[in-house]
């Protein structure tokens, strides 16, 4: 039952005795009804209230109960966007995009109409927009050009309990911009005393798991609401054992529940892409096996690269007599539900992004493949029970489960922190000095500072330089921004742009296969540049709107087959570099400028944003950085794997056993020269 008295910090259940409004009254169509029998829509009436009347509001609830989909609409049809739209948040770009299209549906609209949503390099939606589901990283950008968030009226940051770097500077911004726009120091105040014209701000923060203690304290005051799922019981099997291999047990698991178990979609979470690719590939090989008169199986994959819509399947049903099998990273964990799921396979791993911060200022992003909190654990497995019982096969022990963290440690304090630092330096805000939730590392912001310094962004007191503008004004990491700000001096942008836009894309421009090692080798030698990866990339670019001009679509696809490279990292690249010429448009930089047959001026410029990524030949083969001083070897992929090579700049480090160096370029003698100068400075 809801009291009227705004008690703090305590969760007061929306409670199924209220009387819902009749959602599909005029409309009886399969979606209204889906909406009405959300557990959410029972509370319906007394949440919007209680929006109505909390400038902060907290919303907890199980994933599933209809928290993301049907909270903005209910805001809609209550009219409490009529002066601004309503932004909805998201960690991932895919959970934004998919949840756009399904809320479209459910409003009968076109997606980009009312409904739309905007993620880095695609975007959908129109004037007449009013709910717009967005990155966290999105909406974190908008305050370069809008610092007070102006045309929203309701910012909903969803999935809070993540708490990822944007979403935490987001929520820390959100606190001081309501403060100016509803003019008023107490955040239950109604637009008292209102110092500016400005319409006023409401914040919902929604999460699925339970600890609203943290945003509760942060925005004091904070009505703090919880919504009950409909979650049935799930029987937990742990494996008697730890598995070395967790593909493989995946895939015996799963096999398992479809000879054994009655029908019911399988669910199986693994950390990342190529265990997704590698398990899809086993899979159905034993899946042509499987006796004519057996269920068949439909695999469908669900990660972060995939492009808007190419993920539509996982949420139809399948056809008779078939069953789902859904192969995940943690984005089915709480981002996304996926109808149907009644198995669920846990690897018990996922990959972490980690910043190994160096006081010189070489620290570096890795991503590693590790174990899961106790917290995810659990919303994994209670993603086989919302339709009814369901079961959920631990790839791991249950002592494995004990030793894992409750849950996971925020972003902000293990990422790199140079992008954002250097985005809210734009709009005059100190990371050092902001009010967060939890403050960042004093090594990765110190590691930050350098690199932004090194970079030319910042200047020895810290302040903004207008190169750094020029930088940030790019959405895309400040080493890329500094490469393409160096184009212009260097007489190459057209390059540049060409290679950071393939970098820049989600998915990889280079299909790998062990199983065909030479047959790609063969296909792609006539790409292989003797200066290394960048220019590579370079001429299969090239080579490609060279065959786009001359012949149609299909040619273009079946050169792709053939040179094993996927088409879709072309294609998004080329979107990805129309955007990025706008940027240049708006920065004064001529994106037609180009310096031909030359090498030197490409590798110069991305050089200086690359500027930390230097490392020069040891007599052993190895390199050693020449900020950070680590030792890394050149990565496999690279064209320039097995040749010694003087100097080197490259893209990233990849951390594995060892160190090494991804997408990877040789530097010109007369380039060490500037370069040393650049390091006295250092
Ligand atoms: P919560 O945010 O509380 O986790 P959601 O609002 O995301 O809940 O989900 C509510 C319901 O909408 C779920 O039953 C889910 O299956 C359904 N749903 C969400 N996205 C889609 C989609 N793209 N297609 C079909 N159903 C969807
Ligand atoms: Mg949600």
């Amino acid at each position: 039952v809801l009291s009227s008295t705004g008690s703090r910090n305590k969760a007061e259940q929306i409670s199924s005795s209220v009387p819902s409004s009749s959602i599909a009254s005029s409309k009886s169509s399969p979606l209204q009804e889906q909406r009405s029998k959300l557990p959410i829509a029972k509370g319906k009436d007394a949440l919007i209230q209680e929006f109505l009347e909390h400038d902060v509001t907290v919303l907890l609830g199980e994933t599933g109960s209809g928290k993301t989909t049907q909270v903005p609409q209910y805001l809609l049809e209550s009219g409490l966007a009529r002066d601004g739209m309503i932004a909805v948040t998201q960690p991932r770009r895919v959970a934004a995009t998919s949840l756009a299209s399904r809320v479209a549906a459910e409003q009968n609209v076109t997606l980009g109409t009312s409904v739309g949503y905007s993620v880095r390099f695609d975007e959908r939606f129109s004037p007449q927009t009013r709910i717009k589901y967005m990155t966290d990283g999105m909406i974190v950008r908008e305050l370069m050009s809008d610092p007070l968030l102006s045309k929203y009226s309701v910012i909903i940051v969803d999935e809070a309990h993540e708490r990822s770097l944007r979403t935490d500077i987001l929520i820390a911004n959100l606190k001081t911009i309501q403060r100016q726009r509803n003019g008023s120091q107490d955040v239950k105040g109604k637009g008292k005393n209102k110092v500016n014209a400005t319409n006023p701000l409401k914040i919902i923060i929604m999460s699925a798991t339970l600890d609203a203690e943290k945003f509760g304290r942060f925005f004091s005051g904070a009505k703090i609401l919880y919504v009950q799922g409909r979650q049935h019981p799930v029987k937990i099997y742990h494996s008697s054992q730890g598995q070395v291999d967790y593909v493989d047990a995946a895939m015996r698991t799963f096999f398992q529940i479809h000879t054994d178990y009655p029908p019911g979609d399988v669910l199986i979470f693994l950390p990342g892409q190529e265990d997704i690719e590698s398990l899809e590939k086993t899979i159905q090989i034993y899946v042509n096996q499987l006796p004519q008169d057996r269920m068949s199986v439909l695999i469908c994959p669900m990660y972060a690269a995939q492009a808007a819509g190419q993920n539509s399947k996982v949420f139809v049903a399948p056809p008779a007599n078939t069953r789902k099998c859904i192969l995940a990273t943690n984005i089915a964990e709480t981002s996304i539900t996926i109808p149907g799921v009644k198995y669920v396979i846990d690897t018990g791993k996922c990959k972490e992004k980690r910043y190994l911060a160096r006081n010189t200022g070489g620290g570096f992003d890795t991503l590693l493949t590790r174990d899961i909190t106790q917290s995810s654990a659990m919303q994994r497995a209670g993603r086989a029970g919302r339709e009814g019982a369901g079961h959920c096969f631990r790839l791991y022990t249950v002592e494995a489960f004990k030793a894992m963290p409750l849950s996971a440690e925020p972003e902000i304090m293990r990422c790199s922190l140079s992008s954002s630092l250097l985005q809210l330096k734009c709009i005059g805000q100190d990371l050092e000095t902001f009010e967060l939730m939890d403050q960042p590392a004093e090594e990765s912001m110190k590691s930050s500072l350098i690199v932004l310094y090194l970079l030319g962004a910042l200047s020895l007191e810290k302040e903004i330089t207008a190169l750094g503008r020029q930088m940030a004004a790019f959405p895309l990491e400040p080493i890329y921004g500094r490469a393409i700000v160096a184009s212009k001096e260097h007489g190459c942008t057209q390059e540049v742009l060409d290679i950071v836009s393939v970098l820049s894309a989600s998915s990889k421009l280079f299909v790998e296969s062990s199983e065909q090692r030479e047959a790609v080798s063969e296909a792609r030698r006539k790409f292989r540049h003797v200066c290394g990866d960048h220019l590579t990339i370079l001429n299969v670019v090239r080579a490609y709107q060279e065959i786009a001009r001359a012949e149609g679509k299909g040619n273009r696809k079946e050169w792709c087959r053939r040179h094993f490279l996927n088409e879709r990292a072309l294609l998004e690249a080329s979107d990805i570099r129309d955007q990025l010429r706008q940027t240049c448009e708006r920065v004064g930089i001529d994106h037609g400028v180009s310096c031909g047959d030359k090498d030197d001026p490409v590798i110069f410029s991305l050089g200086h944003g690359l500027v930390m990524n230097i490392a020069f030949l040891q007599p052993d083969g190895t390199y050693k950085q020449t900020i950070g001083q680590s030792i890394v070897k050149i990565h496999p992929s690279s064209v320039l794997c097995d040749k010694k090579i003087p100097a080197i700049v490259y893209d990233e480090l990849v951390y594995t056993n060892q160190i090494y160096a991804r997408g990877v370029s040789r530097i010109p003698k007369s380039f060490i020269v500037t370069l040393g100068a650049l390091k006295q400075q250092s």
